[in-house]
């Protein structure tokens, strides 16, 4: 082995090979082996790579920070220069960092002056800090139907979402993937609302090679631990206008201005809070952003080669990207499972089949325009006092989201971390599918 990068290839190669060694024997497997669901031998029994990782780099910043008694950004510079460092590698011109995601989308609102009466539009299929952003305004959530190839809001179906009340469209880029983000920022243009992106799982993702979070009037990120880039819990938000990203860290510091030069505004809406990021999160944040473009591409490269894998298997459909998503962030690997080419199993029995063969997945998000937290906010008294009764009345008829809810009932998610070992793990996620499908008389059975 002459240099590191030999001895690399030569450990990849030996990976493979052994991979494509675990490959046969699994195959030979299915097609006698009982299902592990049934009692029979699992593909895998190792655990998927840790999440969150961490080593001296982080330790040594967060001793340094504690050390230091400077835990608060007002103190220390961690924070700030963790703006910077973020805003350089997304090409943003402004960030202002927060607490978290949700606080990212709350300030966004708040600085784009959006309250109560005011309608944002939203996906049906996204996590529930999105909608609980705009309920927290008083702002009433419009849910806009699925594009089930793409697990993103369906672009087409927007504008008949629009109303004179609607304030901002909120798209969310979820599981990594990007939504349509020409046809969203034409419809924006044109009816001349501001777009909100909900980029929470998608950092370094990119539409026609600008980052997302660049392309909207704002773009909101979250570091919860689960995240791709993570600090436990934290956020960002990144902006192209001065003005308005002096709002957001005006509403996320008690109405206060930075004392900086091009940040002398103050949020006029008059409400604020403190959703400051601290000084151990922003350390952090430094750390980890070193590995996140490594660990990016590892993912990419995994999932790409595990859809080519999964998409000769039928009734196995990986998520599509729109043409102008130049890089998915995979936060999530997401597909489509459909139960006909499955002899009936049913998605759910599928899931568990999975999970049995050591490949952890689950069915992901279930309707949220009919989530019962979201049902109550709207029958809220609040709600009640701000709202026609007719329009409180019509709420589930109005946000009516069928191909999505024929999307929950399909959908099966792998999480980030899955992508980030050997290609060997993904054809074992491959051959698991492929054992589930070949036993799936006697597991419909059982
Ligand atoms: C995680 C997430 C949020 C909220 O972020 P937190 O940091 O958990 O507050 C918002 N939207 C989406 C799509 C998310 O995945």
């Amino acid at each position: 082995m002459k240099s590191p990068l030999d001895r690399r290839r030569f450990l990849a190669s030996a990976a493979a090979a052994s991979a494509a060694t675990t490959a046969i024997v699994s195959e030979a497997h299915a097609e006698g082996g009982a299902p592990a669901l049934l009692g029979g031998t699992p593909i895998r029994r190792e655990p998927f790579p840790a999440w969150p990782r961490a080593d001296r780099l982080e330790e040594d910043g967060l001793l340094g920070v504690l050390r230091s008694g400077k835990w608060f950004r007002g103190g220390g510079d961690r924070v700030d220069r963790f703006e910077k460092a973020y805003a350089g590698m997304t090409g943003a011109a402004h960030c202002v960092a927060v607490a978290n995601g949700t606080s990212a989308l709350v300030t966004s609102l708040a600085a784009l002056g959006i309250g109560p009466g005011d309608e944002v539009i939203i996906p049906a299929y996204t996590f529930i800090a999105t909608v609980n952003s705009v309920l927290l305004h008083y702002a009433m959530p419009v849910f806009v139907d699925t594009d089930p190839e793409t697990f993103q809001i369906d672009a087409q179906k927007i504008e008949a979402a629009i109303t004179d009340r609607t304030a901002a469209i909120m798209p969310v880029h979820l599981g990594g993937n990007v939504a349509d983000l020409d046809a969203i920022m034409e419809i924006g243009r044109r009816r001349k609302l501001p777009i909100i992106e909900d980029a929470c799982q998608a950092h370094l993702a990119e539409w026609r090679g600008k980052k997302v979070g660049t392309i909207g009037s704002t773009g909101c990120f979250s570091f919860q631990v689960s995240k791709n880039l993570s600090s436990g819990e934290g956020g960002a938000i990144l902006s192209g206008d001065a003005e308005l990203a002096g709002r957001c860290y005006a509403f996320q510091n008690n109405c206060r201005g930075r004392a900086m030069e091009g940040y002398r505004f103050t949020y006029e809406g008059g409400r604020g809070a403190n959703l400051r990021m601290t000084e151990f999160q922003g350390s952090l944040l430094l750390a980890q952003m070193t590995r996140l473009e490594a660990q990016s591409r590892t993912r990419e490269e995994n999932a790409r080669y595990l859809t080519g894998l999964l998409a000769e298997i039928p009734g196995i459909i990986p998520a599509r990207q729109y043409e102008g998503c130049t890089r998915n962030a995979y936060h999530l690997y997401m597909f489509r499972y459909h139960d006909e080419a499955f002899g009936g199993l049913g998605r759910d029995k599928f899931l568990r089949a999975m999970q049995a063969e050591g490949i952890p997945c689950s069915g992901g998000y279930s309707p949220l325009n009919k989530d019962a937290s979201v049902v109550a906010a709207i029958a809220s008294k609040g709600f009640g006092r701000i709202y026609p009764k007719g329009e409180i009345e019509g709420f589930a008829a109005r946000n009516a989201c069928p191909a999505n809810d024929a999307l929950c009932g399909e959908a099966v998610w792998l999480t980030q971390n899955m992508l980030l070992g050997p290609r060997s793990d993904m054809d074992q996620i491959a051959a698991a599918v492929r054992k589930v499908r070949a036993g799936a008389g006697a597991l419909a059975k059982a």
